[in-house]
C-alpha cells in the first residue's frame, strides 16, 4: 500500500483550488460537501464557480497563482490545465509541507482523492492508487445501489443514542450486542423506512432488555413490466429486507433474484382463465404474514397504483392496523412506449394521454367511448387483448376514424417482446392473426409519423388484406358494418 487512506477534518479549514475550469469545478463540488473555506485562484472561472461565489460558497481571486496564495491553506488542488503551472503549484506546496493534489498527475501529487460513496456521516472511499480508476467507479456504482440513500440517517440516529445507551448499559460486550440488534434488526428497518416513532418504540423496548415486539409491515412494490433493471433502487432495498414475498403472476422471476434467498415466497397469481387467488384471500395472506411480525414484500407488476388493486390491499392492512409503504414502479404503458420509441404526449398534437382498462370485473369495459373516439385522443388500453373486438366496435360506433393508428406491444421489455403497428379498423384482425396472447398494451391515437420520428424496424406493420368499400362520404362500409351497434 503506497497510499494510506485517512479522513481529513476540513471543517473551517482553508483549501485552495488553483484553476477555474471544469476540473477545478469538480473538486469544488466535492469540497463543498465539507465545511471548508474554499479559495479559487484563476485568471478565468466557469459560470458555475462565479455563481457559487455570488452565493458566498467560495472566494475567487482572478489572477494567476502566486506562492503567497498558499499561506494558511490546509490542502491544495491544482487543476489549471497548464502542466508547467500545475508543477509550480506542486513545488511551492511541497516546499511548505502542504498536501497537494494535481488532477490527473499522481507524480506531482502528495495525496489523491478517492472515489466517494457519500452517506454522511458514513463515507466510503475507494482508491486504486491511480492504477485503474474505472474499477473504483465500478465498486462505487455497486455500493451506490446497495447502500440505502438514507443510510446516513441510520448512523445519525445511532450517534444521537450513543450517550443514552452508554449510560444504561455500562458493560461493553452487552452494549455491542445491543447495537448489533438495533442496527441489523427491526429498529434499522423502521429508521430506513422513515417510521421514526416506531423506531423510537423499538429502541425503548430493546434498551429494557426485552426483545422488541416483532413489528410486521407490508411494502407494496412496483416491480415494473419485466426487465429487472427497471426496478427502482428503493424496490431493490425493500426486496432485500423482506422476510416474505407475496408475488403476482406478472412479476418477472428475475426480479426475485434481488430478494434474500431465504425469503419465503407465496405466489398469488391471477391467470386469466386459470387458477386464481381471490383478492380476499390475498388480503388475508398479507394481514396474516405481517401480523406474525414479518416484513412482507407484496410484489406487483408495473406500478401498484395502476390497475393493481392496491386500494383493496391497503384498506385491509389499515383495518388490521398494519403499516404499509408504497414503492412505485414503471408502469407497462410507459415501458412499452419507451421500447418502441413512441412518446405518449406530443407538443402541439397530444396534450392528453390516459390509461384505460379493457376488462372489468363483469367482463365488458364500460368506458366513455365518445370521448375516446374524439380526434386527437391518445390512450393506452391495459388488459385489452381479450376484448379487442369489443373495444374496436365501441370506438367505431362512437365515430372514431378507422385509420386511427394502433400500436400493440406484447410482453414489453421481456425476451418474448413483440410489437405491431396497425389501425383501429384492423385491430381485431391483428390480434387474431398475430396470435397475441401475452400481456399487451394497446396504444391508440399515437404514431411515430406525427412525432416526426421513424418507426423502429422491430415493429411489424399489420394490415388486413381487403378491399375497402367506401360510401359516398368516404366511410369504409365494412368497418362500419362490423361495429356492434
Ligand atoms: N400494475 C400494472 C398493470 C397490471 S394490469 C402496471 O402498472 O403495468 C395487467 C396489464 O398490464 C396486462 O393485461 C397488460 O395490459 C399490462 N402489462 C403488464 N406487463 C406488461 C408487459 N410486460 N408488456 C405489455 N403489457 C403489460
Amino acid at each position: 500500500m503506497k497510499y494510506f487512506p485517512l479522513f481529513a477534518d476540513l471543517d473551517r479549514a482553508h483549501v485552495l483550488v488553483v484553476g477555474g475550469g471544469e476540473q477545478a469545478a469538480q473538486k469544488v463540488r466535492l469540497l463543498r460537501k465539507t465545511g471548508a473555506h474554499i479559495t479559487v485562484v484563476a485568471e478565468t472561472v466557469t459560470d458555475e464557480l462565479r455563481e457559487l461565489e455570488d452565493d458566498n460558497a467560495l472566494w475567487i481571486v482572478l489572477r494567476t497563482f502566486l506562492a503567497r496564495d498558499l499561506e494558511g491553506q490546509r490542502l491544495v488542488y491544482a487543476a489549471t490545465g497548464d502542466r508547467a503551472l500545475d508543477a509550480a503549484v506542486s513545488r511551492a506546496a511541497k516546499a511548505r509541507g502542504i498536501p497537494v493534489n494535481v488532477v490527473d498527475a499522481p507524480e506531482l501529487s502528495t495525496f489523491i482523492t478517492p472515489a466517494i460513496v457519500d452517506r454522511a456521516p458514513v463515507t466510503v472511499a475507494i482508491g486504486t492508487e491511480g492504477a485503474a480508476p474505472v474499477l473504483a467507479r465500478e465498486i462505487k456504482t455497486r455500493l451506490e445501489t446497495w447502500l440505502p440513500a438514507n443510510f446516513g440517517v441510520l448512523a445519525e440516529r445511532a450517534q444521537s443514542l450513543r450517550a443514552v445507551v452508554a449510560k444504561a448499559i455500562p458493560d461493553a460486550r452487552s452494549r455491542r450486542r445491543l447495537w448489533e440488534r438495533l442496527l441489523q434488526g427491526p429498529f434499522r428497518r423502521a429508521v430506513l423506512s422513515g417510521a421514526h416513532a416506531e423506531a423510537g418504540r423499538i429502541f425503548a423496548a430493546e434498551l429494557q432488555g426485552a426483545e422488541a415486539p416483532a413489528s410486521g409491515r407490508v411494502v407494496l412494490i412496483g416491480c415494473g413490466p419485466g426487465d429487472p433493471e427497471l426496478i427502482t433502487l428503493k424496490a431493490l432495498q425493500r426486496l432485500q429486507e423482506a422476510d416474505v414475498l407475496v408475488v403476482d403472476r406478472l412479476v418477472d422471476p428475475k426480479v426475485l433474484d434481488y430478494a434474500r434467498r431465504d425469503a419465503e415466497r407465496i405466489y398469488v397469481g391471477k391467470t386469466p382463465g386459470g387458477p386464481t387467488t381471490s383478492q380476499a384471500e390475498i388480503d388475508r395472506i398479507l394481514v396474516r404474514e405481517a401480523s406474525a411480525g414479518k416484513v412482507v414484500a407484496r410484489l406487483k407488476g408495473g406500478d401498484p397504483f395502476i390497475f393493481g388493486r392496491a386500494a383493496e390491499e391497503i384498506a385491509a392492512l389499515q383495518a388490521a392496523g398494519i403499516g404499509v409503504e408504497i414503492v412505485p414502479g414503471v408502469t407497462a404503458a410507459h415501458a412499452c412506449a419507451a421500447r418502441v420509441g413512441l412518446p405518449v404526449t406530443l407538443r402541439e398534437h397530444v396534450r392528453h394521454f390516459s390509461v384505460v382498462t379493457g376488462a372489468t370485473a363483469d367482463g365488458a369495459p364500460d368506458l366513455d367511448w365518445q370521448a375516446l373516439a374524439a380526434p386527437g385522443t391518445a390512450f393506452a388500453v391495459y388488459m385489452g387483448v381479450g376484448n379487442a373486438p369489443l373495444v374496436r366496435g365501441h370506438l367505431l360506433a362512437a365515430g372514431a376514424d378507422p385509420d386511427t393508428p394502433v400500436v400493440i406491444v406484447e410482453n414489453g421489455t421481456r425476451e418474448s417482446e413483440r410489437a405491431f403497428a396497425t389501425t383501429l379498423a384492423d385491430l381485431t384482425d391483428c390480434v387474431a392473426a398475430q396470435a397475441i396472447a401475452g400481456p399487451a398494451v394497446i396504444f391508440l391515437g399515437l404514431d411515430w409519423e406525427r412525432a416526426g420520428l421513424c418507426r423502429p424496424a422491430s415493429v411489424t406493420v399489420h394490415r388486413r388484406q381487403r378491399q375497402p368499400v367506401h360510401d359516398c362520404n368516404g366511410k369504409d362500409l365494412i368497418a362500419n358494418a362490423e361495429a356492434p351497434l
